[in-house]
């Protein structure tokens, strides 16, 4: 089912998601939600508080903009956690579908290792580099109720002040059906 994805100014997505357990009767409903919302409003990733749900999951499809000798990448990331950051970093213009019509470019590591289960609740260790490290860091910020807005300058932030009061007042426009939770 495509939901409603929630905007900038709701509380849930400055909250600290919830583990999943495994026996979670609406984890795998919850991903095929996600999955469905994402591709509806063309995302390489989409986090669930950004659907509602204050719980730790997030599904990444990055092959729209990997390079074509990178092996193509698809995953859904359950509990997840960043156990290292290389200090490589990379400057990169990214949006986020809770605030449409803001990009900016924001620096982050281009090599880092995460620990997480998949949707089976196979344990994985694995360390991801580019543009995938890149998506996977920004989702999983969402689940720690942080948004890539927080990486921005003060005078940046000041900047975009107007904007971003209009989006939570749900005075945006976009190409897929969105939510103001209060
Ligand atoms: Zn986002």
């Amino acid at each position: 089912m495509i939901r409603p994805i929630v905007l900038y100014g709701s509380p849930i997505l400055r909250q600290k998601a919830l583990k999943i357990e495994a026996d979670d009767p609406d984890l795998n409903q919850l991903i095929k939600d996600l999955w469905e919302t994402m591709y509806n409003a063309d995302g390489v990733g989409l986090a669930a508080p950004q659907i509602g749900v204050s719980k730790q999951v997030f599904v990444v499809d990055a092959r729209e903009l990997q390079p074509p000798e990178e092996p193509p990448f698809r995953a859904v990331f359950i509990n997840p956690r960043i156990l290292d950051r290389a200090p490589v970093y990379t400057l990169q213009e990214e949006g986020c579908l809770s605030i449409p019509g803001i990009r900016e470019r924001i620096s982050r590591s281009s090599d880092i290792e995460v620990e997480y289960l998949d949707e089976d609740f196979s344990l994985h260790r694995q360390r991801f580099r580019g543009i995938v490290a890149r998506i996977i860091q920004h989702e999983y910020d969402h689940l720690i109720g942080r948004l890539f807005i927080d990486y921005l300058s003060p005078i940046k932030r000041q900047l975009l002040r107007r904007r971003l009061r209009y989006i939570a007042a749900g005075e945006v426009e976009a190409h897929y059906p969105f939510a103001y939770a209060k």
